[in-house]
């Protein structure tokens, strides 16, 4: 219905040459649905052809409802010609759900920390580049060492455990029907124009920028040093994206994300709400978040993270120490959250 009422509006600002107002489109949806407050859940459980249409449809109420949207509601409905072609299309590929999952995170995107004029050009180009959004295909040597870390992680049953003890620091449990599988869960590398975002997570996926995950190679470091910083990058990224899952799992919404957790607060369904669940496990593991590739060139003590490394991979208990790996670690307090991760030119971090 979001869909329908998005691609009438928008044919009728082609047709009459006018701007497309997003505050119209609300208004409309209000009327229609005047139950629907806000975001629209996605069921984690839909296959994949609903999740597709549902998704889409919460793409559509999330930008309405951004805050910068809000305030700038009427653009050339040109701009948003990629999007309405998108909608129309009959396709229901993987590739395609990589592209939704983007855009509804996207959608989401908390901008109070940018200039107005910046924040309406990250949305111009989402709706711009969302498709160039492609899953990698081709993997080399490097990136098949990933796959392994990640077959790795997810047989280690303390990695798991602080997955799961993070979450259920956040959710009401509900014994019995609320244990996820990590088995399920795939990894998916894909390229894009977003150089600055690192990752975000979908239904059973974590989905992580090629690109990125190989930015430790470009330190002036010795190679046997670049892939150590690159695979605990690795983990760390993996980690925070898997809570993304988990949570979404046990609260049975795709469309959900830290911080936007008060409404499940008051049906008791969390016990708190969290600024960014994926720090909140990265915290817990690493007893903050770490700015690795900045560690690298700094004061960083490869032995100590070497050691710290082969613990993870060998599913020993650990206990990582900031003082002894020296590393700095991200002010927390400085991102924005959304549902993924995204780190802005200017210096911002965004996590979705
Ligand atoms: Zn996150």
């Amino acid at each position: 219905m979001e869909v329908e009422t998005f691609m009438m509006l928008y044919n009728q600002s082609i047709e009459k040459k006018e701007l497309f107002s997003f505050k119209v489109l609300l208004n409309q949806l209000n009327v229609l649905t005047p139950e629907i407050k806000g975001k629209q859940q996605v069921p984690y459980s839909s296959e994949q052809v609903n999740l597709i249409k549902n998704c889409q449809n919460s793409i559509v109420r999330n930008f309405c409802n951004n805050p910068v949207i809000k305030k700038n509601p009427d653009i050339n409905p040109l701009v948003l010609t990629k999007l309405a072609n998108f909608f129309k299309s009959c396709d229901f590929s993987e590739q395609k759900l990589a592209q939704c999952l983007f855009l509804i995170h996207a959608a989401k995107t908390d901008c109070h920390l940018l200039e107005d004029i910046k924040a309406r050009e990250l949305f111009v180009s989402y709706w711009e580049k969302f498709d160039t959004i492609t899953i990698k295909t081709n993997y080399d040597s490097v990136f098949q060492e990933f796959f392994s870390i990640f077959k790795t992680l997810f047989q280690s049953r303390n990695f798991i455990d602080i997955i799961n003890k993070s979450i259920d620091e956040i959710v009401v449990s509900k014994p019995g029907k609320d244990t996820y599988n990590f088995n399920n869960l795939k990894l998916v590398f894909f390229e894009s124009e977003f150089p600055s975002v690192n990752g975000y997570s979908g239904k059973d996926c974590i989905y992580l920028n090629a690109k990125n995950v190989l930015n430790s190679f470009e330190l002036p470091l010795e190679n046997e040093k670049k892939l150590l910083v690159a695979k605990l990058n690795f983990i760390s990224l993996v980690l925070h994206e898997a809570s993304h899952v988990l949570l979404r799992f046990k609260l049975n919404d795709l469309n959900l994300s830290s911080p936007f957790l008060d409404d499940r607060v008051k049906k008791n369904e969390v016990k708190k709400n969290v600024k960014e669940c994926g720090f909140e496990t990265e915290k817990k593991y690493f007893k903050g978040c770490i700015a690795w590739n900045i560690s690298a060139i700094h004061k960083i003590d490869f032995t100590y993270c070497e050691g710290f490394l082969n613990n993870i991979l060998n599913d020993k208990k650990v206990d990582f120490e900031i003082e002894k790996a020296n590393v700095e670690i991200y002010n927390d307090e400085l991102f924005h959250s959304s549902g993924f991760s995204i780190v802005f030119e200017s210096g911002f971090n965004f996590f979705f």
